[in-house]
Formats: C-alpha cells, structure tokens, sequence
C-alpha cells in the first residue's frame, strides 16, 4: 500500500531541489552558498588573491546586522579578514618566496553602508551592485603579497576552511607566467598548486 508514495515523494524533493536551484541561480548567477571564488595571479614578485564569497560562507547571513551579537560578528569578520596573516593564516605562501603582505582591501557595502561612496570609487561598480540585492550579498576582499623570490612560488595554502565551517567549496583559478589553471578545492584539501 505505501509502495507507490515513495516514488512520487522522491520526484516530489527532487522538482524542489531543482526549482530551488533554478531560483538562486537567477537571483545571484554564480552566488552559491557554501561556495567561493578566488582568483590568484603571478606577476614579477607580486601574488595577488582576489576573493568573492557570498556573506553568509563567513557570517551565515545577508543583511546589515540587527543585534548587537551580530554586530560583534559582522565586525570580527571584517576585521579578520583585513588581517589575512594574523593568528592562523588564512593564505600561506612558501617560506623559500619570502612573500609579505603589501595590501589588504575588504569591500563589503552591506556590513559598512558608510564606507559605500569610497568602496564605490575604489572597485568601480562591482561593490554597488553588490549592496543593491536584496536577498544576497556578497563580500569581495583582494590581497596583494610582495615576494622577494617569486621563483620559489609552488603553492598556496588556503586556510579559509579552517576560519569559515559553513564553507565546502572553493574554485581557483590561477594565472602565472606559463599559463593558467582551475582547481577546486573541496574540505578538507587547502593546497593550491601554483603555475609558473
Ligand atoms: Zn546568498
């Protein structure tokens, strides 16, 4: 008696699943929860990592912060996130490359509406658009490291697993002098092969 419910539940979950999908991908295109973008290059003696992390991988919401508790979240994430090489790095480069960080920008216009008009002459208008969704926000921070031999450059440890539980996903790409490449790291793997 109960056999044919099975099959018409399972069709059921997975036509939610899918309509479900099919909504987050028109609302924020490559915005996945539980997933980020880094784009790392290689030019002369500069590593530079540009990241773009929908908010709630490193808060667990999308929205200025309401209580005061969110509002010591929201401001530990920011201010970790400007001190990429505090504590545990959250990007480690080879010892032998001699690599310093030179530069840290963070953009997260629904976390600082104030700093919106700057961030917004700074990265043009990627940082507006992100604070004019609704649903979803996103968090953009660029790293610039100064590396004394970047002929030593062969990976790049990514610590960010460790920092954010609700991230599962991370797709790199790479551009080096000999070429580019895509991996995708997957908890708990955190080494980027970088292409010289
Ligand atoms: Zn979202």
């Amino acid at each position: 008696m109960n056999r044919p419910t099975l099959p018409w539940l399972k069709c059921c979950v997975a036509t939610a699943l899918a309509c479900a999908c099919a909504m987050a991908w028109a609302a924020g295109k490559a915005h996945e929860h539980g997933a980020l973008r880094l784009d790392v290059a290689i030019e002369g003696n500069k590593l530079t990592i540009a990241m773009e992390a929908p908010l709630d991988n490193l808060l667990g919401f999308e929205r200025a912060p309401r209580t005061d508790a969110e509002r010591k979240a929201a401001a530990e994430v920011l201010a970790r996130l400007r001190s990429p090489a505090q504590g545990r790095p959250l990007f480690a480069t080879d010892v032998a490359a001699q690599c310093t960080l030179s530069k840290a920008e963070v953009l997260s216009p629904v976390l600082e509406p104030a700093a919106r008009a700057d961030a917004r002459t700074a990265a043009g208008t990627q940082a507006a658009t992100g604070a004019n969704k609704e649903e979803h926000a996103d968090l953009e921070a660029s790293y610039e490291f100064s590396c004394a031999q970047p002929g030593e450059l062969r990976s790049l440890d990514v610590g960010l697993f460790d920092a954010y539980k609700r991230m599962q996903r991370i797709d790199v790409q790479v551009a080096g002098p000999k070429g580019q490449s895509k991996v995708t790291l997957r908890r708990p793997a955190r080494s980027v092969k970088l292409a010289r």
